[in-house]
């Protein structure tokens, strides 16, 4: 076999050619973003990430564009984050991957500038963990002051407003890792929050009526909340953007770091 698979969408999979070729079709990219954090003793660590990764990887086929590297670890631990992580795991270590918010921020406008340097000219910023995203829309609307081209940064139950209630290892993400992820679910381990020593372990209250059918339809209106972003994006700019340099960048990051006292990430 010697043509590329057309189902290949991840950077990291593409061969120059066929980069060019999605590039040229439709120049966007999306970026996947999860952490490893408690989900309960039902689901795998990295919930986040894996809905991220699916809801992008399908975007790209449906859609067009190209999936980034998945930025696989998160802002945690800090601001409204330590009182809820209090409560929901007492003094059990929840075994986690955080990062502080001014890294993330700042990697994410290094990351943003990596995309307009290699040809993109509309980002979606996709974030599996949920309730952090206006710190990362503060460092969009900074990183567009600098290239104007349309970035979205969005978190999954934003996409279903109205349709599904976001949740944490509850009924709502269980069932979204059981539909995208089956085989990292195992419902029979519900009543380990009970009979071990590692307690709640963050799960959900409902995490007993996740089924696959819901996962199903949440999946798919987040992908049809997906699409009208994407169709938003349209017409996109025609002309190159300028090269960014890490001064550049460098000096955004800067007006971000400026704002600190507006991040939500700081405040409980
Ligand atoms: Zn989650």
């Amino acid at each position: 076999m010697t043509t590329a698979q057309p189902d290949h969408v991840r950077w990291e999979d593409l061969l120059p050619r066929e980069f060019e070729q999605r590039l040229a079709q439709l120049p966007l990219v999306y970026l996947p973003m999860g952490l490893c954090e408690p989900h309960g003793h039902v689901a795998a660590f990295g919930l986040d990430t894996h809905k991220a990764v699916y809801l992008c990887e399908e975007s790209a086929r449906r859609f067009g564009g190209i999936v980034a590297p998945t930025q696989t670890y998160q802002i945690h631990e800090t601001g409204y984050h330590r009182p809820w992580l209090k409560e929901v795991m007492g003094e059990v270590n929840p075994r986690m991957g955080s990062l502080p918010p001014d890294v993330v921020l700042r990697l994410l406008v290094y990351q943003l500038r990596a995309f307009v340097n290699a040809g993109f000219r509309a980002v979606v910023v996709l974030t599996g963990h949920n309730a952090n995203q206006p710190d990362l829309r503060l460092a969009v609307e900074e990183f567009r002051r600098a290239r104007d081209i349309p970035i979205a940064a969005v978190s999954d139950p934003e996409l279903v407003l109205g349709q599904f209630e976001g949740d944490h290892a509850g009924r709502y993400e269980v069932s979204q890792l059981m539909y995208v992820r089956p085989e990292l679910v195992d419902l029979g381990r519900i009543d380990d929050r009970t009979t071990t020593p590692l307690g709640r372990f963050a799960q959900g209250d409902d995490a007993h009526l996740a089924t696959v059918d819901e996962g199903r339809a949440i999946i798919e209106a987040s992908l049809d909340a997906i699409k009208a972003i994407v169709d938003g994006c349209r017409p996109l700019p025609e002309a190159d953007a300028a090269f960014m340099t890490f001064e550049e960048a460098e000096e955004v990051w800067q007006r971000v770091a400026a704002r600190t006292d507006e991040w939500c990430t700081l405040r409980e």
